[in-house]
């Protein structure tokens, strides 16, 4: 556990970016907007290239956020059955996918479960168990039905409804990165909250990501050094309530209807890509250490630290 002092941090939900300005051979830019609920920060030697990650991001954004009324999200959500585009479809093939990876810890048809907890957040007040067994009828992936061959996505139970707040954002990353890639940039960081990735290097430097301390705000945890690589943090931190003196997650363990209550408080996922760094990470939280971590093993390229509630320790994979 290192704490950095004397270095410039920009604090960005759960990770900090260090930005060190010293010798640098290529100016950079670093611009900040509020999407996808949260704030979108991207650092490039290139304005352009930020604007051409920017528009791709509020594209996805307009595509999966079930809070935009003509999202294709939102009219699936509706109708029950749609013919998508390329990126919904992906993204719903990937869902099947990290579903039957977690044995159904994640799972995008949470969507009614998070709906009721949200309201009890919003009110302080826990929510019926009849709501969450009537909610817990309409949750099940394998009541999804995807026909890759024509496009189309069909629920097999009215009232199904997908959340694509656990891998929505780390797609919306890698489609900005691509962008940036086809648009011939060489060095990018791409930060929307949690979910990273670093393109290339900074002026031969990686780039370096710090993790906040999940009990301490002024914290840092660790520094990562990532160059072309991807980076998601959840944390329990970020939009749990509390009722009494218990401290509720926002991560859903479909199996219970509740939310999970796995004892981490903080996990960081490494990957490749960031729609996986972004979904193993939410996954951890409802798999809990162990089983966790299983996951991550099985996606070869994916590393993990979780940090849990009984004794913030660390268990390192790098
Ligand atoms: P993240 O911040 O990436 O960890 O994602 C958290 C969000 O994922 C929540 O706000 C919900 O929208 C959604 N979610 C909660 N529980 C699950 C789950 N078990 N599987 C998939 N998505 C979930
Ligand atoms: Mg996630």
């Amino acid at each position: 556990m290192r704490l950095l002092k004397n270095t410039l941090f920009l604090l960005i939900s759960t990770v900090f970016i260090i930005n060190i300005f010293s010798c640098s051979k290529n100016n950079y830019y670093k611009r900040s907007e509020f999407l996808m609920g949260t704030i979108v920060e991207i650092t490039c030697p290139d304005q352009q290239a930020i604007d051409i990650a920017f528009n791709e991001i509020r594209r996805v954004e307009n595509l999966l956020s079930k809070y935009i009324p003509d999202s294709e999200v939102s009219k699936l959500n509706a109708s029950g059955k749609l013919k998508v585009g390329p990126d919904l479809l992906y993204v719903l093939i990937k869902a099947k996918e990290f579903y039957l990876a977690s044995n159904g810890a994640f799972d995008v048809t949470v969507g009614p479960l998070v709906d009721i907890w949200k309201k009890a957040i919003k009110n302080n007040v826990l929510p019926k168990s009849e709501d969450i067994k009537n909610a817990k009828q309409l949750v099940g992936f394998d009541k999804v039905l995807i026909d890759e061959k024509e496009s189309t996505i069909a629920f097999l139970k009215e009232g199904i409804k997908v959340d694509l707040g656990a891998m929505g954002k780390g797609y919306a990353v890698d489609c900005a990165i691509k962008k940036v890639r086809d648009f011939g940039v060489k060095s990018c960081l791409i930060s929307v909250a949690g979910d990273i990735f670093c393109l290339g290097d900074k002026n031969g430097e990686p780039w370096q990501v710090g993790i906040q301390h999940p009990r301490n705000k002024k914290e840092l945890l660790d520094i990562l050094n990532l160059k072309d690589q991807a980076v998601s943090t959840s944390g329990d931190y970020q939009q749990m309530f509390v009722v009494g003196d218990k401290r509720y997650s926002h991560m859903i363990d479909p199996h219970t209807g509740h939310p999970a209550e796995s004892k981490v408080i903080s996990a960081t996922v490494l990957a490749q890509d960031c729609l996986t760094a972004d979904a193993l990470a939410t996954t951890i939280f409802v798999l809990g250490k162990e089983k966790g971590l299983d996951l991550v093993n099985y996606y070869n390229n994916s590393r993990a630290l979780i940090y849990t509630e009984d004794d913030i320790h660390v268990f390192d994979m790098f």
